[in-house]
């Protein structure tokens, strides 16, 4: 592989998004080593352009071609930094894949990542959304984040604070959204875990499993099947997974929302807020299974659209605005899209 990595130009992106939009991009580029991207970036190619830094491609909508130029970000490794008799450092490369990544964890017996098995994309991207599921996010394995500058070409590293986690959010989706490229995350992980079961649909799963005393490859395994048997694989129907945030009200406005309402599903937060289940919310509006052309609303999950063949990236944008609008206008309550819009 030569230093200075190839472009190629008017590439499609079809197999490089879950919603599979056939979007082409004027230039497109791999990295596989921080060396290569910070040549790339040395070389000015990146101010000449528009750029996207590009994992999984598992949280994004393209809606029209791409003019500038796609980083696809695939450089590989993972290492042990430290160990002592609780815990353990890891730092994985940005291009590994996660489910590849927690897999590995599971099986060394590296507990905290469990409850993520089986989430699309990349290692570099779980940073960028907090990703989160099954009652655990990643935010609480994290120790640190390291990242080029793409206007310097610096290499810097995070700490958990100044990533600024937040529920889907962090630093990399605000302040930071398309200045920096993720290159490594560093995770610390527990020798003797704590399993999260708080999740009901956990504990479902393992007691028809027949399973007691849950280790976390029994608890990975749990999850797999969960995932398995809810969400549509996006190798078989295009979609992004969740495409709105679960939105956050104060919660005199849940109770107000709850008279009118009584059967809303709620989840109180503390400090006077209270999280909806966006999903309720979208069913009550009649969109389950709903189906326009190639873009749909998935029939068992209202949260997730799809693309059931050759929808474009603004059929499915049409969809979501008109889901987000029939939800204000029944309950006041506004809905913010959780993928990536391009
Ligand atoms: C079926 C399905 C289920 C899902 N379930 C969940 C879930 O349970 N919980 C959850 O949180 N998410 C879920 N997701 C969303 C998605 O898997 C995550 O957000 C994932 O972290 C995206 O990773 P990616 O590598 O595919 O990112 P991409 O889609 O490639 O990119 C997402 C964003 O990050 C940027 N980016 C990517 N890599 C880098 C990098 N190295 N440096 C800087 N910026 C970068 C991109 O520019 C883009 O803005 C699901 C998606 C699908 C399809």
């Amino acid at each position: 592989m030569p230093l200075f990595p190839e472009i190629k130009e008017d590439f499609s992106l079809h197999s490089f998004n879950t919603f599979h939009i056939d979007s082409i991009a004027r230039y497109f580029t791999e990295v596989n080593s921080i060396e290569n991207l910070k040549e790339f970036i040395a070389s000015g190619k990146l101010n000449e352009n528009p750029f996207l830094v590009l994992g999984g491609g598992s949280n994004l909508l393209f809606t029209g071609n791409f003019k500038g130029i796609v980083v696809h970000i695939i450089n590989k490794g993972i290492e042990i930094i430290n160990r002592t008799d609780d815990s353990v450092i890891v730092k994985a490369a940005a291009g590994e894949n996660w489910h590849e990544f927690v897999t590995y964890c599971v099986n060394q017996g590296f507990g905290g990542l469990e409850n993520l098995s089986l989430i699309p994309g990349n290692v570099g991207s779980c940073p960028i959304q907090n990703i989160g599921a099954y009652g655990v996010e990643v935010k609480d394995s994290i120790l640190s984040v390291e990242a080029i500058d793409i206007q310097s070409g610096e290499l810097l590293a995070f700490s958990k604070e100044e990533c600024r986690f937040g529920y889907r959010d962090s630093i990399f989706k605000r302040d930071l959204k398309g200045k920096f490229a993720i290159c490594s995350v560093t995770f610390e992980l527990k020798l003797n875990p704590v399993v999260h079961l708080e999740y009901g649909a956990i504990k479902q799963e393992l007691s028809a499993m027949e399973i007691g005393n849950p280790t976390i490859a029994d608890i990975s395994k749990a999850v797999c099947a969960i995932r398995h048997s809810k969400l549509p694989d996006p190798k078989l129907l295009g979609n992004a997974g969740s495409f709105f945030k679960n939105p956050t009200v104060n919660q005199k406005i849940a109770e107000k929302l709850t008279e009118t309402f009584p059967r809303i599903v709620s989840y109180p937060l503390g400090n006077e807020k209270v999280k909806l289940a966006a999903g309720w919310l979208i069913e009550q509006c009649g969109w389950k299974g709903f189906r326009d052309g190639d873009a749909g609303v998935h029939e068992n999950q209202s949260l997730v659209l799809v693309n059931y063949g050759n929808a474009t990236g603004s059929n499915i944008l049409t969809l979501a605005h008109r889901i987000q609008n029939s939800v204000y206008e029944r309950f006041g309550v506004k809905l913010e899209m959780e993928v990536n819009v391009i």
